[in-house]
């Protein structure tokens, strides 16, 4: 926290952590006037809000993650760690390294007919960023954005998801330690809090959860023509190409569903498979499983559903395939008590089934057959565009024309899920699995007015252009017309 900021924030102390309404409303009241009267335009502040976030981060560490697990049922720590706090910390030493120079105003290049002019391009704070989080990585999804909001220079309001109480309670208080309610605030509450914190005119509304919210969200956005970024879900699929090394594939693939116990939104949602390579990869996932998951009821890597409803969601995709399609592969039986769900493969669920129909978010996978790669791609361009796909192969060609026929928000060659932890690369879904990106200079570009600058030069040619057009405007539009 900065000494300014301290100063200012002692005698609002109690609004950093909203959970009514009218606190909402007034507490964007107070951030968006600060915002026109007080940009924050120097670097210095920036990284020192980035160094209060990796302080934050650093100090509470173990007590963010027993939230988190705590509003699971139960959440491996190690997964809190790799999945939540590494990209974290990762993302803010990336910020602190560049960006400095992202928020440098930059020449653009100037056509010859405007020169001794030039152009430059000066990224500006949009003033203040509204940040909706769910539930699934509660941490990383809060921190991401707010790490591109900061470093551009904004200040910003998060509204934690309902379904993870515990964290989003701890969260805030933590937040309301380390940040001035001038630059920071957390949003506590039910649905009725989301579509109000949803409604207000923010410069920029940051949403990350379904689709279908997502749309809601942004009708509410659209009233105050807020521009949005809308981080949401789908299917994502694994093409599994003819030549392959399969053992490779399974590893990598059931990596991807078993972390958060599929509850990722770019996890490997289903894979598509030569119809010869099924019964190997049911019986690479069963040793897989004994291998890196051994005695899953008791096992403290192996996270838990978050809670009921999502638990019977899932369940009921299960109940309602034929039993035999179903592939039990560890032995042991989902319990809703705890709400631990086991992996399992399913084959050739029919493509009307609730399971082909939705998001699958859990640790079911899903195995349909194609017989050449063309059906494979058109499988996956008949359906809703993807967040992330997957392409496992030797071949080069191969994995060539499925990135190039298909259209995804991201794409792993031979890997799952490590492109969201990119910095380097822009994150983001496209059609149904969301719109725009962040993460790194793109987030930052984002969340940022990226303002194009004309300067004049002195002594220009300019008044030789005005009215009355006589030949020598006649002349000079020859020339720029040829
Ligand atoms: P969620 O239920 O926690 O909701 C997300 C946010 O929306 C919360 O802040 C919640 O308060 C708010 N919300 C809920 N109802 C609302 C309403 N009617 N109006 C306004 N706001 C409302 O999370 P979820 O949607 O269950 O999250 C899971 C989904 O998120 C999955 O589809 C997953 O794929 C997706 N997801 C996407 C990404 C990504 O980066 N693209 C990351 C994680 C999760």
């Amino acid at each position: 926290m900065t000494d300014n900021d301290k100063t200012t924030s002692a005698a609002v102390k109690s609004q950093s952590i909203i959970t009514t309404v009218e606190q909402l409303q007034k507490q964007f009241s107070r951030l968006h006037a600060l915002s026109r009267s007080n940009p924050i335009n120097d670097w210095a502040i920036r990284e020192r809000l980035l160094d209060d976030l990796e302080m934050l981060l650093s100090d509470n560490r173990e007590n963010l993650a027993h939230a988190i697990s705590a509003d699971f049922g139960h959440r491996s720590e190690s997964e809190t760690q790799f999945a939540e706090l590494f990209p974290s910390f990762t993302g803010i030493s990336h910020a602190k390294k560049y960006g400095k120079s992202w928020m440098k105003t930059r020449r653009a290049s100037i056509s010859a007919m405007y020169r001794p002019a030039h152009n430059e391009i000066q990224p500006q704070p949009l003033g203040v960023v509204g940040i909706m989080v769910p539930w699934n990585y509660p941490l990383y999804l809060a921190v991401g954005p707010m790490i591109d909001a900061l470093t551009a220079g904004n200040r910003v309001m998060i509204k934690m998801s309902e379904a993870a109480p515990k964290f989003a309670e701890t969260f805030a208080k933590v937040v309301d330690h380390y940040f001035s309610s001038d630059m920071v605030c957390v949003v506590l509450g039910e649905v009725d809090i989301a579509e109000a914190f949803s409604k207000l005119p923010f410069d920029h509304l940051l949403y990350t959860g379904s689709t279908e919210v997502g749309r809601i969200v942004m009708a509410a956005a659209a009233k105050n023509l807020t521009p949005v970024t809308l981080e949401l879900g789908g299917k994502s699929p694994v093409i599994v190409t003819k030549d392959v090394n399969l053992e490779s594939v399974v590893n990598r693939v059931m990596m991807g569903k078993t972390l958060n116990a599929g509850q990722t939104c770019i996890a490997p949602d289903y894979v598509l498979i030569q119809r010869e390579h099924h019964q190997h990869f049911i019986s690479l996932a069963i040793e897989w499983l004994q291998k890196h998951y051994p005695n899953i009821e008791n096992n403290e890597d192996y996270s838990y559903i978050i809670n009921a409803a999502q638990f019977n969601r899932v369940q009921g995709y299960l109940d309602e395939l034929p039993a035999d399609s179903v592939h039990n592969l560890t032995g042991v039986d989902a319990n809703p008590e705890i709400r631990l769900m086991p992996p399992v493969i399913v084959s050739e669920p029919a493509l009307s089934s609730q399971l082909m129909q939705n998001e699958i978010f859990a640790p079911i996978l899903p195995l349909i057959h194609y017989d050449n790669l063309d059906d494979a791609i058109q499988f996956v361009n008949e359906r809703p565009r993807p967040l992330a796909l997957y392409v496992f192969g030797n071949d080069d060609n191969e994995i060539y024309q499925v990135r190039t026929q298909t259209v995804s928000g991201g794409v792993c060659v031979n890997e799952v899920i490590l492109h969201v932890a990119q910095h380097d690369l822009p994150f983001g879904g496209v059609g149904d699995s969301g719109i725009g990106a962040y993460h790194g200079k793109a987030g930052f570009e984002r969340l940022s007015h990226m303002k194009p600058v004309f300067v004049q030069a002195k002594l220009n040619g300019m008044n030789l252009l005005l009215p009355p057009y006589g030949d020598l405007f006649r002349k000079a539009m020859a020339l720029f017309l040829k």
